[in-house]
């Protein structure tokens, strides 16, 4: 049986990669052409009809707009309502980057994957999609998407991003993004000091409390801001000062935990100096991402029979944000990484230029044929996707 197993995952494994190799011209010019005419968050809607297109001409049904979300699109195939496999398609570009975080690439991969993925099983056996997904910049689309339930009928979701390691994850910090606001009392500066209640410095003795708290911060606990309002002239006490933050943490409960600490040192400098204080909380909280281990060695098993060596670095290592964390708590989630070469990194030009470079171009076979391949044994190996969603506990 396991001899049968493995002579049906050879064959199968060349047929994809066949399939692949066919579709990698397509999919590099496709990568390049997003690259050429990059689109930042919300914005997406040539890199939306591009990219679904591309699907509709593999045989795909296409629906754009989905979920609230102009940019957005599903394209999907086959008859069967399971298993049903999403992959997601990041569409986004950097503000003045460009494709620096070469979602070029992430999407290629995606949208390769599925179009192989489907031409090997045929439309009788899975439900097999495409999900393009917007403003992943800004933390913003997947959250309306799956507000908006356009997630419900998927078993499991998986991309990979474009990156200078091989990993089948990476761990994610939770994210929340505040305006801290003080409101005081307008005077002039020189004549009437007395009058007024100074919001600028009320926000700096915030400030420097939370600074004051750093050294006592937990492992991976971030407080990063910036002033965005200080006042109109230097001879007015001002009257209104905001600050903007980006908090982070390892877990929601952390961030919760810096959350507090945060209003301690807002509504105390507010106490202290006779103002009122505000703190806003902006867009979408961003969750960890939770790592389903089950599907994750399902993807390195697919590594190592491809003798595709993954990079020895901790999933600690570099770690950011992205809304895919509030998407793995809902189902099942890969999100892995696919190396385009090891000379820059992310939202840097340097990476924007990996990302169209031949290196790149290798990846996203790459990276399609992995994806491919984990579908595959999701749609054919009996259990095996059973166990990865009762395994599923965030
Ligand atoms: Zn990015
Ligand atoms: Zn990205």
């Amino acid at each position: 049986m396991a001899r049968c197993l493995k002579q049906g995952r050879f064959r199968l494994e060349n047929k994809l990669r066949k399939i692949v190799d066919a579709l990698a011209p397509a999919l590099v010019e496709l990568s390049h052409d997003l690259s050429a005419h990059p689109e930042v968050a919300l914005e997406e809607y040539r890199t939306r009809d591009v990219l679904s297109e591309f699907l509709h001409r593999y045989g795909f049904d296409l629906q754009k707009g989905v979920g609230g979300l102009k940019t957005s699109f599903v394209a999907h195939n086959g008859k069967a309502r399971h298993p049903a496999i999403a992959y997601i398609a990041e569409m986004d570009a950097l503000p003045s980057l460009g494709h620096a975080c070469g979602h070029n690439v992430n999407s290629a991969i995606s949208v390769g994957a599925a179009a192989a993925l489907a031409k090997a099983v045929g439309t009788d056996a899975a439900r097999i999609a495409v999900i393009g997904t917007p403003a992943e910049e800004t933390g913003y689309g997947k959250p309306v998407l799956i507000q908006h339930g356009v997630f419900k009928a998927y078993d499991v979701a998986m991309m990979s991003h474009a990156s200078t390691k091989r990993m089948s994850y990476r761990h994610m910090l939770a994210l929340k993004k505040i305006r801290i606001r003080f409101k005081g009392r307008a005077a002039h500066a020189a004549t009437y000091p007395e009058e007024g209640r100074d919001a600028l410095s009320a926000l700096i003795l915030s400030i420097n409390t939370i600074n004051s708290m750093r050294s006592s911060f937990k492992p991976y606990m971030r407080a990063n801001g910036i002033i965005t309002h200080g006042g109109t002239a230097p001879n007015i006490i001002p009257d209104f000062a905001e600050a903007y933050y980006f908090l982070r943490a390892i877990t929601m409960d952390e961030l919760e935990e810096l959350m507090q600490w945060i209003k301690n040192a807002v509504y105390g400098a507010a106490k202290a100096t006779g103002t009122k204080a505000g703190i806003i909380e902006e867009g979408y909280p961003q969750y960890p991402f939770y790592v389903n281990e089950k599907l994750a060695a399902l993807y390195s098993g697919v590594l190592d029979d491809l003798h595709l060596k993954q990079t020895n670095v901790s999933p600690y290592t570099g770690i950011g944000s992205s809304d895919i964390g509030q998407l793995s708590h809902l189902l099942p989630t890969l999100h892995t990484y696919t190396p385009i070469g090891t000379n820059a990194h992310v939202h840097t030009s340097g990476f924007r230029r990996l990302a169209v470079s031949s290196s790149a171009d290798e990846g996203i076979a790459e990276g399609a044929l992995v994806l491919a391949l984990t579908g595959y044994r999701l749609i054919h190996e009996p259990g095996l996707l059973k166990q990865i969603k009762r395994s599923h506990k965030p």
